[in-house]
């Protein structure tokens, strides 16, 4: 089980105490075999790190460029934040998706650039309320899959996070049926392409310490993807106690 929390755009220097008492409790998840990953906001990852070092919590980025350096300014590249000690980024949220026009192309780039780096890529996917009302969901998270998985990647630090637009901070999930549904989908799609190696999926969207124990027993679901709730140490070590 991984449990991965994304902090968006959230958090400033006054975050450590909250990640500091992360750091404490991480070890009561991590004996019992549950991964941890916090993905801060860029400017905290240094800081993140270095606190980081006493525990066993991962640190991740929420993004990156596709190139390695150059004239990209605002960007950041995946060899900076693995030069920083990140050691996974989270790319193609729908979060970037809709607010800097990604494409499923320049997600796949991305994911490459991760690994070549070093990182792990954690490439989302997911459909929006209105493509899973037209009963579209399973062809659009195909086609997320088809265009964000380009040829070269390695699945062994690849993890594909399945996140229905619709659930994400809205306090909506899916029916445990519809989440086991799309998660065997990804599942058959995923072997399909990586016979020898299979790759971890989280489900993310809404997830907290209420929901997780339900959400996390669903098959082929290997983790979640945690927005809001990972935010507060007590939430985020809720849903990781939950695994
Ligand atoms: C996310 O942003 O990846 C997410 C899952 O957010 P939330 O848990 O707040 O729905």
């Amino acid at each position: 089980m991984l449990i991965a929390g994304n902090w968006k755009m959230n958090g400033d220097p006054s975050s450590m105490d909250e990640f500091g008492r992360m750091i404490a409790r991480a070890p009561e998840a991590t004996a019992r075999g549950v991964d941890l990953i916090v993905c801060p906001p860029a400017i905290l990852i240094a800081k993140f790190v270095d606190r980081a070092t006493v525990s066993k919590i991962g640190i991740g980025g929420q993004d990156c460029h596709a190139e390695p350096k150059g004239a990209h300014t605002g960007d950041i590249s995946a060899e900076m934040l693995a030069a920083c000690g990140a050691t996974a980024v989270i790319v193609g949220h729908s979060e970037r998706r809709t607010d800097h026009g990604e494409t499923d192309e320049m997600v796949g780039k991305k994911a490459l650039a991760a690994q070549r780096a070093g990182l792990t890529a954690i490439v989302c996917v997911g459909e929006t309320e209105a493509e899973r009302d037209a009963g579209e969901a399973e062809a659009v998270v195909g086609r997320q899959l088809a265009g964000s998985l380009p040829e070269g990647l390695d699945p062994a630090r690849l993890v594909v996070a399945y996140e229905p637009v619709w659930a994400i901070g809205t306090g909506r999930t899916p029916s445990l049926d519809d989440i086991a549904a799309m998660h065997a989908f990804i599942r058959a799609t995923l072997t399909a392409r990586f016979p020898e190696t299979p790759v971890q999926i989280l489900y993310g969207g809404s997830v907290k310490p209420s929901n997780a124990a339900e959400i996390l027993a669903v098959e082929n679901v290997d983790g979640a993807l945690v927005g809001g709730a990972s935010l507060k140490a007590d939430d985020y070590l809720g849903i990781a106690l939950a695994a």
